[in-house]
């Protein structure tokens, strides 16, 4: 075939010529049609790919590499797990058509995939592994869009509002993140575990969400204020968990109200001057002047070291804090800004570079920065003034253009 599509473009004797000439050139490990291919690459004709087959669910062989559309049913977060030294990454999907069901197995960069699709959505599997009632993903498959077919069958959890959850073992919800603890590591029979605990909002009010493991690993990817799908929680004791089988989502479509509506309803919006002690409030002020920009070390055994490197051996944990100067109508005060709270007035996503070369690059271009967070006050017995720390920075109206760093 290729061959055919070659000849119309030369002469027989000289694609005979260029085969013999490649296969001296491989030491006679190149068979005929294995040349031709590559002389036909280098005229840019490219061999016929075969055509996909779609097959149906329970016509798929193990050992077959096959393409199928199908439904999302259920969808657990991406594990990150360690092989020989190296991270890998797996999630663990069911899928269905109207002839049966199986387990999607998807590794590698193919486990985030599914991020974009929520439950009930229509995938198109191409190429790829079946197994006995699992499909596993290899290099040359793709998870897309798939065709909508209403003789697939729907998963049947319900979305529901955040404070109708008591009792449910199963359900999906959305909400806004409106606030998120650290994460806490800790110790189960000799097994690692994470968890982060949040508040959530919707309409319906806020509720306190537990995110286990993967799950807390996975929220790290959103701030306060972003949208979130909670697919596959439950509930338990007056807090909504998502623990393996469930997962966290940036929805595709929603309904929530605008973040600054739910800021509104939660904090009051006030100025410095009427700032009360431990009351957190949303203020907007002026950076007058950047202060300071500094790392702390604190490790697990307690220690607060100078450096990452506790001598204990492990590495700490580094708060980031920038100090600034900041002003509204009513008075002037210090403020505190944390971790990515100080990366975002820093305009920056990640410090590649020391803090006091940071500091001296952008300290000029936070001035007069206009900064709205929320703030908690606490009240400073050496400066005889209320004091902020930034709990969230909402938005930042800069004056200059900042210079890039990293
Ligand atoms: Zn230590």
């Amino acid at each position: 075939m290729l061959k055919q599509t070659l000849l119309q473009q030369m002469p027989e004797a000289q694609l005979s010529e260029e085969v013999t000439l490649l296969q001296k050139k491989f030491h006679g490990f190149l068979n005929e049609e294995g040349a031709i291919r590559i002389i036909a690459s280098k005229h840019g004709i490219q061999p016929e790919k075969k055509p996909f087959t779609l097959k149906k669910i329970s016509q798929l062989v193990p050992g077959e590499t096959a393409s199928f559309n199908c439904i999302l049913l259920n969808c657990q977060s991406v594990r990150v797990f360690e092989k020989d030294g190296r991270k890998g990454f797996v999630t663990n999907a069911t899928v269905a058509d109207e002839t049966g069901e199986l387990t999607l197995v998807l590794w590698g960069k193919d486990a985030f995939s599914l991020r974009k699709f929520e439950r009930n959505s229509f995938l198109l599997v191409k190429n790829a592994f079946v197994k006995e009632k699992e499909a596993h993903s290899k290099l040359v498959t793709e998870i897309l869009q798939g065709q909508e077919n209403p003789a697939f069958p729907k998963s049947l959890v319900k979305s529901i509002p955040l404070t109708n959850a008591n009792g449910l073992l199963n359900f999906d919800a959305f909400g806004r993140v409106l606030e998120k603890s650290p994460a806490k590591e800790f110790n189960v029979k000799g097994k690692p575990g994470k968890l982060v605990k949040a508040q959530v909002a919707d309409d319906s009010g806020q509720s306190n969400v537990v995110f286990w493991n993967s799950n807390a690993d996975e929220l790290a990817r959103f701030v306060v204020g972003d949208a979130v799908k909670l697919e596959g929680a439950y509930e338990k004791d007056g807090e909504i968990h998502l623990g393996k089988d469930g997962r966290v989502i940036s929805p595709v479509k929603h309904s929530l109200e605008k973040r600054e509506e739910l800021y509104a309803k939660h904090f009051p919006r006030l100025n410095i001057s009427q700032a009360k002690e431990g009351e957190q409030c949303i203020i907007s002020a002026e950076i007058t002047k950047a202060l300071s920009l500094n790392a702390f070390y604190k490790c697990t055994c307690g220690k607060k070291p100078l450096t990452k490197q506790c001598e204990c051996g492990k590495t700490a944990n580094e708060t980031l804090v920038l100090n600034a100067e900041i002003e509204d109508a009513s008075v002037s005060t210090k403020c505190a800004f944390f971790n990515e709270n100080a990366m975002l007035v820093l305009g920056i996503k990640e410090a590649s570079i020391d803090y006091n070369t940071l500091f001296s690059l952008k300290r000029d271009y936070l001035t007069h920065n206009v900064v709205t967070f929320i703030a908690l006050p606490k009240f400073s017995s050496f400066t005889k003034k209320m004091e902020l720390s930034a709990k969230h920075v909402l938005s930042i109206k800069s004056q200059y253009e900042m210079p890039k760093v990293n």
